[in-house]
C-alpha cells in the first residue's frame, strides 16, 4: 500500500451529505470506469469485502431456485458457489482441478445442451487466488457467445482487477466484483461491483431478499451524490488516490510490472528446484504465485518457519491445498527490490527448513531476468 494512500485516508473527514463529498463520489466512479474498462457499466460501491461482494453481486440478479453454472477451481471459486447455494440458487458446480483454469469449452459443451436456457448465469473467478492461476475471461466469453446463450457472466476480479487486464465492455461482462485490498492497493473493508445494462434488467426482476445489498437505493442515491447509509469516506478518500497513482504509472504499464515481476519470481522459483502449482503456462497469474510444497513437507509449519526466521508472511494453502502450497504475493505497489527480497527470504527459509536447493540460484535467475529486461521496464 503506498504512503501516499495512507496519507490521503489521514485527511479530516468531509459531510457524507454534502457537496464535496458528491465531488469525490464523482471522481471516483470515474476513475474506476476506466480500470473496468467500462463506459456504460454502473460502479457500486458498498462498505464490506470481497466475500460481501458474492452477495451483494447474487442476491441483486437471481432468484431462488434458479439454476447457474458455477465454475469451482480453487478455495475461492468453491465459496463463490457455496455463497449462491445459501440464498437458494441451484448451482450445477463445473468441477476443475486445482491448478488449472476455467476451461471455456466446457462452459460451451454445457450451455449449448442447455436447450431451454434454464441456467441463467456463469459464475466463476478470474485469478483463483487460491491456486494462482488466471482464467482466460475473454475466451470465456467467445464460449457463451459460440452457442447464443443468454446466460448473465457473473465474474470475481478480487485479485485481478489492476493487476491484469480486465475488459468489462469488451468482454461483456455482467457482473464484475472486487475488494479493495489488492490491485487497488487499498485497506480491506469495501465491495466494489460494475454491472451491465443486462445485469441491471436482471436486478428489476431478481427475488432474493435484499436490504443492506440492494442496488436500486444506491444507485438513486448516488445520482444525487451520497448513499443511502454512511459511507466508507476515509476508504473513499485513500481510493480516490490510488486511482490516481495507477492513471499517474498509466494501466498498461501496471500489467507490465505485475507481468515483469512475477515472472522473476516463477524464474527464481524453478531455479530453487521447486514446482509452481499452476499446471499450464498461459494461466499464470501475474497477482501471486502459487509454489508446491516438496513431497512430504507441511507448507504450513514452513510458513510460520518463514515468518519467525525473515519476518516474511507468506501466504497458506487454503481448502483442499492446505499443507501443500505457499503462496508469494507480488501484486499492488510493489518494484524490483522488494520481490528480490522476498526470494532472497524464500531461499534462507527454505534452507533452514530442510530443503535442499541451490542456495542463491532463485536470487540470480530472478536477478538476470529483471537485467535483462530493465531497458524494456515498460511499453509507455
Ligand atoms: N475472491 C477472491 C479471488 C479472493 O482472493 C478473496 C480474498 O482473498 C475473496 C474473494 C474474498 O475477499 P474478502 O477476503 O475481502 O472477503
Amino acid at each position: 500500500m503506498p504512503e501516499r494512500v495512507v496519507q490521503a485516508m489521514s485527511q479530516p473527514l468531509i459531510d457524507h451529505r454534502g457537496p464535496q463529498f458528491a465531488a469525490l463520489l464523482s471522481k471516483v466512479t470515474s476513475g474506476l470506469k476506466e480500470i473496468f474498462k467500462t463506459v456504460g457499466g454502473r460502479i457500486l460501491l458498498f462498505p464490506g469485502s470481497g466475500t460481501g461482494a458474492w452477495e451483494c453481486c447474487i442476491v441483486n440478479t437471481l432468484s431462488p431456485g434458479e439454476k447457474v453454472l458455477g465454475c469451482v477451481n480453487g478455495h475461492f471459486s468453491d465459496l463463490f458457489c457455496k455463497t449462491a447455494t445459501a440464498h437458494g440458487i441451484d448451482v450445477e458446480r463445473l468441477e476443475v482441478e486445482y491448478g488449472a483454469g476455467v476451461p471455456a469449452e466446457r462452459i460451451e459443451e454445457r450451455l449449448r445442451r442447455d436447450r431451454d436456457r434454464h441456467i441463467k448465469a456463469v459464475l466463476l473467478v478470474q485469478t483463483e487466488t487460491s491456486t494462482g492461476v488466471t482464467s482466460d475471461l475473454a475466451e470465456i466469453r467467445k464460449a457463451i457467445d459460440a452457442v447464443s446463450h443468454p446466460a448473465l457472466l457473473l465474474a470475481d476480479v478480487v485479485s485481478s482487477l489492476g493487476c491484469s487486464d480486465l475488459r468489462f465492455d469488451d468482454w461483456k461482462v455482467d457482473v464484475a466484483l472486487t475488494a479493495p485490498q489488492k490491485g487497488l492497493m487499498l485497506p480491506p473493508g469495501m465491495a466494489l461491483l460494475a454491472a451491465s445494462e443486462r445485469a441491471l434488467e436482471a436486478n428489476r426482476s431478481a427475488k432474493c431478499a435484499r436490504s443492506f445489498w440492494d442496488w436500486r437505493p444506491v444507485l438513486e442515491s448516488n445520482a444525487a451524490g451520497y448513499f443511502p447509509y454512511t459511507p466508507a469516506t476515509a476508504l473513499l478518500f485513500g481510493l480516490s488516490e490510488s486511482l490516481k497513482i495507477l492513471s499517474e504509472e498509466g494501466l498498461e504499464n501496471v500489467f507490465h510490472r505485475h507481468a515483469r515481476l512475477a515472472e522473476a519470481c516463477r524464474r527464481a522459483v524453478t531455479a530453487m528446484r521447486l514446482n509452481l502449482f499452476a499446471k499450464n503456462s498461459a494461466q499464470y497469474s501475474n497477482t501471486l504465485t502459487a509454489v508446491a510444497m516438496p513431497e512430504g513437507l507441511d507448507s504450513d509449519t514452513f510458513i510460520d518457519h518463514t515468518l519467525k526466521l525473515v519476518d516474511l508472511p507468506l501466504g497458506k494453502g487454503l481448502g483442499k491445498v492446505k499443507g501443500k502450497l505457499f503462496r508469494i504475493g507480488h501484486l499492488g505497489s510493489l518494484n524490483e527490490l522488494e520481490i528480490l527480497g522476498v526470494l532472497a527470504g524464500i531461499e534462507m527459509a527454505l534452507e533452514s527448513f530442510g530443503v535442499k536447493i541451490p542456495l542463491g540460484a532463485g536470487l540470480a535467475a530472478a536477478e538476470s531476468y529483471l537485467l535483462e529486461t530493465a531497458k524494456k521496464r515498460s511499453p509507455l
